[in-house]
């Protein structure tokens, strides 16, 4: 998977950096000299990480520490937040003309995957309910035409080719008339391309371009090439004014540099980026959650905003380490449930946690408002003794809880078992947020 090396790498800088209990300036220095040396191991262009890295250090350095969070934390913040944005901050939507159709060129180097790539585009726009047309401007690559056609079928998007012995200029004119008098909303002309940049070639496309004056100019780029994807952006940018990027094969092993350095070097957003094979492999590429990605973070940072919002944080600090150190109780369980539940659903929390679908227990650990309220009724039938010693429920105990509460002993035992587990679950959890937890598995 791509970024795997980058993301290995920046999590083992800030796992060290976690357990320091204040930040200093060679503290920041030291970690920020691995990052750069991770990005420039991932390809990132020298020019983007030097940038990158002096923009981080200048946030870093003289931050106050978080009260309730690690300074390891505050340090993946600025981070997170500096990647994002350095991949162009939000997501870049497709244009859309007040004029329909919309028209997308589609240009690029040969293999980089320009018509498979229009090819899910079209599929993207037809999921929206659009009605896009594909037009087959390849005339030199002996099957590029009856590629975009045997998709076009596929995908059950009409195709407007007209051979190979019409000019690519023609055919892109012809094929937006086509749409105009069929009703299409999108165009998307699959342009040819070359193994290197020539100038026959980037002649071709400006003609192209001038005659049909498109409202998108997307660049297609193989990320698996690297620093070469980047000087290729740069160039077609020069030539054709590029609207954005459409990132592909990033489902490969590439490193990812790509990915990192296009919008910087070439101020064109990535609007796109394809992770596969499979006609329904293009997404819309989103900066943030491809840091959150890179951070091997899951959805964190929106966990820790929303704990911050939702909970008390002195109490909050008071359960963590109620919870490392086992004092944890059913009443605390209660009252954290509480406290969670006023966060939003708990299985989509559990979503943003890094690696929870590797946790066990938690497939099973739904909490609804029924459930919450039998799980209620259970704790306020056990002695105080019990509350505190869940050891000391055996079987006859549990089945005078069971008939107090007024459910089956069954619930009960699956309660209690689910109460070990989450205990468990805590303590792994209070590992990765405590101050002197023992560090988040994978940060
Ligand atoms: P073109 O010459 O730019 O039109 O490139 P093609 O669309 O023909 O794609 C070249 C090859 O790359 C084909 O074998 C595609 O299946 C493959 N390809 C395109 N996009 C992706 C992707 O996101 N992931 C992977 N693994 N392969 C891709």
């Amino acid at each position: 998977m791509a970024f795997e090396g980058l993301s290995n790498r920046l999590q083992s800088v800030f796992s060290k950096l976690r357990t320091k209990g204040k930040l200093t300036e060679e503290d920041v220095t030291a970690a920020l000299r691995e990052v750069r040396l991770a990005l420039l191991e991932a390809d990132v262009n020298f020019k983007v990480v030097k940038e990158f890295v002096a923009k981080v250090k200048e946030r870093a350095i003289g931050q106050e520490v978080m009260k309730s969070f690690t300074p390891g934390m505050v340090v993946i913040d600025i981070v997170n937040k500096e990647l994002t944005a350095l991949m162009g901050g939000t997501n870049s939507k497709l244009a859309r003309s007040n004029k329909p159709p919309t028209v997308i060129m589609m240009v690029g180097l040969q293999g980089a995957g320009k018509t498979t790539s229009s090819g899910k585009l079209s599929k993207l726009l037809t999921k929206e309910g659009r009605r896009p047309l594909l037009v087959a401007c390849d005339i030199y690559r002996p099957a590029a035409i009856k590629q975009l056609q045997v998709l076009g079928e596929q995908l059950k998007v009409p195709v407007f080719a007209m051979g190979d012995q019409v000019s690519p200029v023609e055919i892109a004119k012809a094929g937006l008339k086509h749409a105009e008098d069929h009703g299409h909303d999108y165009v998307i002309i699959d342009t040819a391309g070359r193994l290197h940049i020539d100038e026959t070639l980037m002649q071709e496309l400006r003609d192209i371009h001038a005659a049909i004056e498109p409202d998108e100019v997307l660049l297609v780029v193989d990320s698996m090439t690297g620093q070469d994807a980047v000087n290729v952006a740069e160039n077609f940018h020069q030539q054709l004014s590029l609207t954005g990027v459409v990132l592909t094969k990033l489902d490969g092993d590439t490193r990812g540099g790509a990915a990192l350095s296009v919008k910087a070097v070439t101020g064109c957003p990535i609007k796109f980026a394809a992770m596969g094979e499979k006609l329904d492999a293009l997404e819309p590429f989103h900066p943030e959650r491809m840091a959150s990605r890179i951070l091997g973070m899951g959805d964190m940072l929106t966990l820790i905003e929303k704990a911050q919002s939702g909970i008390d944080a002195e109490k909050a600090k008071e359960m963590e380490r109620k919870m490392r150190t086992a004092e944890f109780t059913f009443e605390d369980f209660l009252e954290q449930m509480e406290q969670v539940r006023k966060m939003g659903p708990l299985d989509q929390l559990f979503e943003m946690l890094p690696g929870a679908n590797k946790m066990k227990g938690l497939k099973d650990m739904k909490v609804d408002d029924k459930q919450l309220t039998r799980v209620e009724s259970i704790v306020k039938s056990m002695t105080k003794e019990e509350k505190l010693h869940p050891e000391l429920l055996n079987h006859s105990r549990r089945k005078r809880i069971a008939a107090g509460s007024g459910n089956s002993l069954t619930d009960v035992n699956r309660f209690i078992k689910q109460f070990e587990d989450m205990k468990k679950m805590m303590k792994q959890f209070s590992g990765m947020m405590g101050p002197k937890g023992k560090g988040m598995k994978g940060l």
